[in-house]
């Protein structure tokens, strides 16, 4: 059973404004974004991480008429007093995608919203691609059309014939690739590119500049640190989640005259952050992290790692307000037991 269909049919059906009268308003939806820009050929390969303008600015339409959207320094403030006003959002971005600044900043200035953007600085600072952006580029240019070989230790056999399986290809590399150090990753991605007579930067990541992040810091936006090379905290030594975390936070600091008070964890489950990097971030000085633990930040819980709610490229305007609503994890599992009695 496809989940979007049913996503509508349960939308129409109202069980929105049916739960809304039960839940517990008392709580903020932080919701996570990564690039907002339009779909085309070169993203392609990863849609969900590309909200378009128009759906974006719809969401921000509805948020801006339906619920109490706060700054990140305005959600601390009332988590710690306990007095969170129903229906609270904050809007946060992870990676400073320059698409930020082209599509998004504009429709936040247009609605008079705050919003976060959470920065790997070693990207900024160097001009380097994420890895994935990488990725995206070998997969879009190869002129071999499939490989069988070892990558990584592990026996791997992917074609690169259509969309559907260079997505799986897509997603298969990322899995192999994701816990291994900066370092090995560039030489992991170089031997993929060699294999699949591909270029590895046809397709380079671009983030915003530290002088867009100065004005718009002006204009309501809030910057916090994503760590400084976008390593699974998990993989790294105390030590080393402490230069991750502290280096960033030196750069931000100086280059936006600040003093960076919020991060979010790379990856964000709480598996990929481990138990280290939130105390690290606390004894640094930061006031809250955030998760991509999907959920909501409560009004009656003391707690310093926020679950978020990712919205994806794919969201359907339903959907979406499905996910506000929280009630997507309560959709997914019903599914789950509906297909394993069918
Ligand atoms: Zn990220």
């Amino acid at each position: 059973m496809n989940k979007r269909p049913l996503y509508r049919v349960l939308y129409y059906l109202g069980i929105g404004h049916m739960y809304k009268a039960f839940v517990n308003k008392k709580r903020c939806a932080i919701l996570s974004y990564h690039s907002v820009a339009p779909h085309n050929s070169e993203n392609a390969l990863y849609k969900d991480m590309f909200v378009t303008p128009e759906n974006f600015e719809a969401q921000v339409k509805y948020i801006s008429e339906n619920c109490n959207v706060l700054s990140l320094e305005d959600l601390n403030n009332k988590l710690s007093d306990k007095s969170l006003p129903e229906k609270s959002v904050v809007i946060t971005f992870d990676d400073a995608y320059w698409d930020i600044y082209e599509y998004a900043y504009p429709i936040l200035k247009k609605y008079n919203l705050p919003a976060a953007v959470f920065v790997s600085t070693l990207y900024i600072e160097s001009g380097k691609s994420f890895y994935w952006d990488k990725l995206m580029s070998i997969l879009n240019s190869a002129k071999e059309m499939s490989f069988r070989g070892e990558v990584n230790g592990k026996d791997i056999a992917c074609n690169l014939t259509n969309e559907g399986s260079r997505n799986n290809a897509y997603f298969a590399f990322i899995d192999l690739f994701k816990c291994e150090y900066f370092e090995r990753k560039e030489e992991l991605l170089g031997q993929l590119a060699e294999h699949l007579r591909a270029d590895m930067d046809s397709y380079k990541t671009k983030t915003l500049t530290w002088d867009v992040m100065r004005e718009m810091k002006n204009n309501n936006i809030t910057f916090g640190s994503h760590t400084h090379s976008h390593e699974v905290m998990r993989i790294l030594s105390m030590e080393e989640i402490r230069k991750e975390i502290e280096k960033s936070k030196e750069i931000l600091d100086n280059k936006l005259e600040q003093v960076t008070e919020y991060i979010a964890f790379p990856y964000g489950s709480y598996s990929d952050i481990g138990i280290d990097a939130p105390k690290i971030a606390l004894e640094l000085g930061f006031k809250r992290a955030m998760s991509l633990e999907q959920g909501f930040a409560l009004d009656n819980s003391d707690e310093k790692l926020l679950k978020r709610i990712g919205i994806g490229g794919i969201d359907s305007h339903e959907e979406f307000q499905l996910k506000l609503l929280g009630l997507i994890p309560a959709l997914n599992l019903a599914k789950k037991c509906i297909l394993k009695n069918e």
